[in-house]
This record gives structure tokens, C-alpha cells and sequence, in this order.
């Protein structure tokens, strides 16, 4: 007798629905962002009939690639409160996803190598802390109470002055959280289509009306987009030209080790960070690879440097191997700061421009880009990140705690 077989993991966490001729809302892109969307639009707003149209497979791209930081602690005010809004939300959706995504909040540690470095810590950790953000500037000898294996010493090439550390923020398991979202959306009556890819927009004069795909024409009453590193690509095949620039992004992982990294450490100026997965693998990332791609990997030179960073900050890593590098595509703004609103076109809303850093915000992204789908206006969270301030000039520079940082 043979057994029938087990559907494949994690497939069965959700349906396989063919599209349908027409909903309320498509969203394109199955990342993080794109699910929470569909997420919220479903247990916030009600609205269920909505499609989320997926190129490749369900969060295979930058929701599987990152290296899953979550922190909150961003200089400007707009900044801090959406980021702010995330964390919260992360604390409560295991439970209320009832999936465990194994979200450990082991704290994060900016560190400061130059006197600017400390200057602007300092200042970010004040910021901080008017918008009821837990920040703390920490002297060296304290930056090695928290993490004992980092080289705290004065003698080397770029010591540490000090470090901003956020007692809340943490790691937590990214494939994980994208297949919570889809549970749950699909639950609520959300159709998640994989192997969909958007090719162009219908429109009815200026109005968008729905999406040309790889399976057919889509009717939407609403569309928004959600598609991370091919944002610019596909606003404009509906005419819209995005401030936006795609980077590869790399990082790795090195073998098992025995649990020796107890925090998240993170330098902007030596350009690296690393963390411990739950399993024992060290994790590290770098800054984008410089020149613009679509190209899922980077250069070698960037992991050469990455890896004389951290055996620099870390000697205990003099003997570690890289077991696998990896890539993602991430679309970067001028000002390091998102984009999530309208757009010139009627009923075609974006979320883009997370660049290095927009894992940590998948809930809030999701909350406040669904409240903007589903009113047709901002939220007041996401109201500062409209696309028109690249015109008006309202700027959110977050380049000192985005940068390398995630
Ligand atoms: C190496 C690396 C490390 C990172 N580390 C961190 C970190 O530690 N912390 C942090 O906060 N952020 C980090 N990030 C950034 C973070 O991953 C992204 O900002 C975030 O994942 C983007 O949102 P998303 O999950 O929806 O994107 P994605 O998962 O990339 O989702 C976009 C989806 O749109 C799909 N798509 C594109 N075009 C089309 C189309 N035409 N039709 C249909 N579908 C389409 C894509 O296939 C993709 O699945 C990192 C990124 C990388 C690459």
C-alpha cells in the first residue's frame, strides 16, 4: 500500500488559487511588505477580496535575504515614530499570528569609531529617547560588558569610542514571518498567486484599472505595489519615473558555532555588522555593492573587505569560514527614507525605497500602506514619506542610521 503524499512544506500553509478576472485590490510583490499589506487590509480594513500577484515564489526575495535586524532607533521624528510603530507591532504578532518566529529582542549596538561617530550617537540617542524610543549611549568599557567577545581595546585600527545601544531591538526568523503573514491573509480570504509576474498596468485614461500579467489581465479596482528592488522598473511601465536606484545587497553566514554572540553589533564606519542566528551561524552583512543592478549577487571585494571588518572588531572570528554568500536587490531613495503613498496615476499607490533596512518595518509598512489602500489617504504614520517631498523638498535624511546600518 502506498502512503498519499505529504503536500511540500510550507506550501500547505496556504491555497493555490488560480486569479481571478477581478478584485478590489492587487498588490504586486509576495515580500514582507506586500503580505502585511494584504495582512492588514483584510483585518483592519475588512477588505478581503484582494490578490497579492507574485513573479517568483512567496517571499523569495528580499524577505528571505536579509539579515533579519529589527530596531527602531532612527534620528528623525517621522522616522522614529513609524520604525517605532514596527517594533510595537512586532512585539504582539506572534501571538497574534499565532506562529512563532522566534523574535528575540537581544538588544543592537551602534558603534562609534570617530569623534563624528560619537557626536551623532549621542545626539541620535537624545533624539531617541523625546520619542519614547529605548536608546542608551554606552562608554567602551559597558559596549563589553554587553558583547564580551568585541575588541574594545584602544590599540587598533579604528577603536571604539562608545556605542548606542537599543535594549528592544533584536533579530527574528524572516522566512518565518513572511509564512505567518500568508497564513493568516490567506485565512482571511486573500488570493496569494506565486509564478504571476506584473508586465504592465490597464488603464482608463489616467486611472489604473488593473494589471497585464504573465496569467492573463487582472481588473483592480486598487493597486498597490510592493515590489522592493523592480519598484522603479514597474512604476514606470505605468508611466511614473520613482527616485529610486537598485543595489545589490550581499551577506553571509559562516558555519555552526557554539553560542558566543549575544547581541547585535553594527558599524557604519568599518562597514559591517554581525549577529548569531538561533543555530549558531554568525551572520553578517556590508554596505551595497556601489554600482546599480538587478542581478541577485555582488562583488567579491565587498565580502573581502566585510570580513578583514569583522575579524578586526571580532579576533575570535580569526578561525570562522563563510559557508554561503548570497545577494537581494534593494531600491534606495536620496534621502534613505521610503516612499509608501498616492502616486500621479489614479488608484496606483506604492510602497518602495526601504533600501538596507526595510525588514524591521514589514508590519508598520504593511499597517499604514493598507490604511492608504483602503482610505486613499495617508496614514498620519506614513504621511511624511509621500513621494512628493522629493519636489517640495521635505526631506527625511536618514543616512546616519541607515547607511550600513540596518
Ligand atoms: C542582504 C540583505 C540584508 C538585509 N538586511 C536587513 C536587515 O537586517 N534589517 C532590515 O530591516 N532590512 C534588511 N534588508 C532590507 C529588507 O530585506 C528589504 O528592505 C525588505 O525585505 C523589502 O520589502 P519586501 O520584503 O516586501 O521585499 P521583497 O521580499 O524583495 O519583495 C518584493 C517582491 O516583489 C516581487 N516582484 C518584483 N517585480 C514583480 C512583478 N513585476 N510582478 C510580480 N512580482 C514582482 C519580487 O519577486 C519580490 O518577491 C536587507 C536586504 C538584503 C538584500
Amino acid at each position: 500500500m502506498t502512503a498519499e503524499p505529504l503536500p511540500e512544506h510550507p506550501d500547505f500553509l496556504w491555497r493555490n488559487p488560480d486569479p481571478k478576472r477581478s478584485y478590489d485590490v492587487v498588490v504586486v510583490g509576495a515580500g514582507g511588505h506586500g503580505l502585511a499589506t494584504a495582512y492588514y487590509l483584510a483585518k483592519n480594513h475588512g477588505i478581503t477580496d484582494v490578490a497579492v500577484l507574485e513573479k517568483g515564489w512567496l517571499a523569495g526575495g528580499n524577505m528571505a535575504r536579509n539579515t533579519t535586524i529589527i530596531r527602531s532607533n532612527y534620528l528623525w521624528d517621522e522616522s522614529a515614530a513609524i520604525y517605532e510603530h514596527a517594533l510595537k507591532l512586532w512585539e504582539r504578532l506572534p501571538e497574534e499570528l499565532d506562529y512563532d518566529f522566534l523574535f528575540s529582542q537581544r538588544g543592537v549596538l551602534n558603534l562609534a569609531h570617530t569623534l563624528q561617530d560619537v557626536r551623532e550617537g549621542v545626539r541620535r540617542v537624545g533624539a531617541n529617547r523625546l520619542n519614547g524610543v529605548d536608546a542608551e549611549w554606552l562608554e567602551p568599557d559597558e559596549v563589553a560588558k554587553v558583547c564580551p567577545i568585541l575588541n574594545v581595546s584602544p590599540r587598533t585600527r579604528y577603536p571604539v569610542l562608545g556605542a548606542t545601544f537599543q535594549p528592544r531591538a533584536g533579530i527574528a526568523k524572516h522566512d518565518h514571518v513572511a509564512w505567518a503573514l500568508a497564513r493568516r491573509a490567506d485565512e482571511l480570504g486573500v488570493d496569494l498567486i506565486q509564478g504571476c509576474e506584473v508586465t504592465g498596468f490597464l488603464k482608463d485614461g489616467d486611472r489604473v484599472v488593473g494589471v497585464e500579467t504573465n496569467r492573463g489581465r487582472i481588473h483592480a479596482g486598487r493597486v498597490g505595489l510592493a515590489a522592493a528592488g523592480h519598484s522603479s522598473v514597474l512604476a514606470e511601465r505605468a508611466g511614473i519615473r520613482l527616485p529610486v536606484q537598485s543595489h545589490p545587497l550581499q551577506a553571509l553566514v559562516s558555519e555552526l558555532h557554539e553560542p558566543v554572540h549575544p547581541t547585535v553589533v553594527m558599524s557604519n564606519h568599518v562597514h559591517v555588522y554581525v549577529s548569531q542566528a538561533h543555530k549558531g551561524e554568525l551572520v553578517m552583512g556590508a554596505g551595497v555593492d556601489a554600482y546599480n543592478g538587478y542581478g541577485q549577487r555582488g562583488s567579491f571585494h565587498v565580502i573581502e573587505q566585510q570580513m578583514a571588518a569583522a575579524v578586526e572588531l571580532f579576533p575570535v572570528f580569526a578561525r570562522a569560514h563563510v559557508l554561503r554568500t548570497w545577494g537581494g536587490i534593494v531600491d534606495v531613495t536620496p534621502d534613505a527614507s521610503p516612499v509608501i503613498g498616492r502616486t500621479p496615476v489614479e488608484n496606483l499607490y506604492v510602497n518602495c525605497g526601504w533600501g538596507t533596512g526595510g525588514f524591521k518595518a514589514t508590519p508598520a509598512a504593511g499597517w499604514t500602506f493598507a490604511h492608504t489602500i483602503a482610505t486613499g489617504e495617508p496614514h498620519p504614520l506614513n504621511a511624511p514619506f509621500a513621494l512628493d517631498r522629493f519636489t517640495t523638498g521635505a526631506l527625511i535624511d536618514e543616512h546616519g542610521a541607515a547607511a550600513v546600518a540596518h
